[in-house]
């Protein structure tokens, strides 16, 4: 058994091979990697090779993989049951927890993919204000929901053409794109579709196009707008949260959202995505109001165990201190070797992402810059070298608190060497 055939297996059963498209390894070429086993910052492939991991399964891991305190806690609630669809007691934990840590989240609902939060922000964003249209920006990811699968042009002001097939032009006529950090395309949109703008929705730190940031104000100008316009404004925090700060993006930016979507780390690595905001808001919900949202397993017991007990650890050890010594650490032992070339570094915390542009990047315009044949041949070199990156220019690495220094030192040698060779 190894990667080659196994891959080949799964093209004739799974299409393309794979279960989520960016694992294909399209954007760099090359046959994916099959993992046999994750511990800690170290995956091991079934062809016997050994690797740092910076994917930590797309953000969850952030306590490295298969953590003794987040095993443990499965198994020992595995024990007792692995779904119920009657209410448990952890729920209430967890949703205590997430409203005591996000104070914008005065009531939460869960639920299993980060796909289903957001989608259910936009429904509840819909009922509540009795209005079609939602805002999105260019090079915001949100998960596979039709209204939020739309990127259409960057730079203009445009209503969206799907991005996928499938997808009914009718919804993403609904979906209007502009460029992030733009305000003034946002003041335009409400200005042109006045009073029919249901609410915005964004990654305060947009880490799904490659990583870039808001500019100062841009966050404070959005809430303000919506505020003045009565739309809804949505952090997508599915990979912000409990990431760059115990209170998500929100916390180190100041802002208090009306609803926010959460996911990945919230799972201890296993299936679960979560929603809440204003209670006002929230109580649209059913069974108290209007706006249908359900779900089989929401709330399931291993997810919220997992989830309990990696928060709990993070919290405890405090985990995003420890996140921000390894990113800056890595980031020093760069610096040399990217100054003064076509690349720019983006970091913040635990997350970071190596544009082959020169910058500045803050949209996805400007990230688009970015070589992506250079970028391969520098993802193929550092596997070959013994890191995982993220395959494709457009998506963020993670570090996670079981990275040792040593990592951090071997993959900055391995990258460097890398760069060396392009
Ligand atoms: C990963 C991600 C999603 C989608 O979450 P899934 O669990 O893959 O459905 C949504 N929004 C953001 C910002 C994400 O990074």
């Amino acid at each position: 058994m190894n990667s080659g055939n196994l891959f080949a297996r799964a093209r004739r059963r799974i299409p393309g091979g794979v279960n989520s498209p960016v694992r294909a390894f399209r954007a760099v070429g090359g046959e994916p990697v099959f993992v046999k086993r994750a511990k800690g910052s170290r995956i091991w492939s079934v062809d016997g090779v050994e690797l740092i991991d910076y994917v930590g399964s797309w953000g969850p891991a952030i306590l490295g993989h298969a953590p003794p305190v987040v095993v443990s806690a499965i198994s020992e609630t595995a024990q007792r049951g692995v779904s119920f669809g009657i209410p448990n007691p952890l729920e209430v934990e967890m949703a205590e927890l997430i409203c005591t840590w996000i104070p914008a989240i005065e009531k939460i609902r869960m639920v299993n993919s980060g796909t289903e939060a957001t989608m259910s922000c936009l429904r509840l964003a819909r009922g509540f204000t009795k209005r079609d249209k939602i805002v999105k920006f260019a090079g915001c990811y949100h998960g596979h929901a039709d209204s939020l699968l739309v990127k259409a042009g960057s730079g203009a002001l445009t209503h969206g053409q799907p991005d996928s097939a499938g997808v009914p032009r009718a919804i993403a006529g609904e979906t209007i794109v502009l460029p992030f950090n733009n305000i003034e395309a946002v003041r335009a949109a409400f200005r042109e579709d006045k009073d029919q703008i249901a609410g915005i929705i964004l990654e305060p730190i947009p880490a799904n196009a490659g990583l870039f940031f808001p500019r100062e104000d841009f966050l404070h100008q959005l809430r303000e707008e919506c505020t003045r316009n009565g739309a809804v404004l949505i952090f997508d925090e599915v990979m912000t949260g409990f990431r760059v700060a115990r209170g998500g993006a929100q916390q180190l930016y100041e802002i208090r959202p009306d609803l926010t979507a959460l996911g990945k780390v919230i799972g201890g690595g296993l299936p679960v995505g979560a929603f809440g905001g204003r209670t006002e808001i929230m109580d649209q919900l059913s069974p108290n109001g209007p706006v249908y949202q359900a779900g089989t397993l929401s709330g399931n017991p291993l997810a919220l165990a997992a989830g309990l007990a990696q928060l709990r650890e993070l919290h405890r050890i405090d985990g995003w201190r420890l996140l921000e010594d390894l990113g800056a650490k890595l980031e020093s032992r760069l610096a040399d070797a990217i100054s003064g070339k076509e690349l720019i570094f983006h970091r913040i915390g635990s997350m970071f992402c190596l544009f082959f542009a020169s910058g500045p990047i803050f949209d996805l315009e400007s990230a688009q810059r970015s070589d992506t044949k250079k970028f391969a041949q520098f993802f193929h070199s550092c596997l070959e070298g013994g890191l995982y990156f993220p395959p494709s220019q457009f998506e963020t690495a993670f570090i996670s608190t079981a990275h040792s220094d040593e990592d951090i030192e071997q993959t900055a040698r391995v990258v460097r060497e890398a760069l060396t060779r392009l």
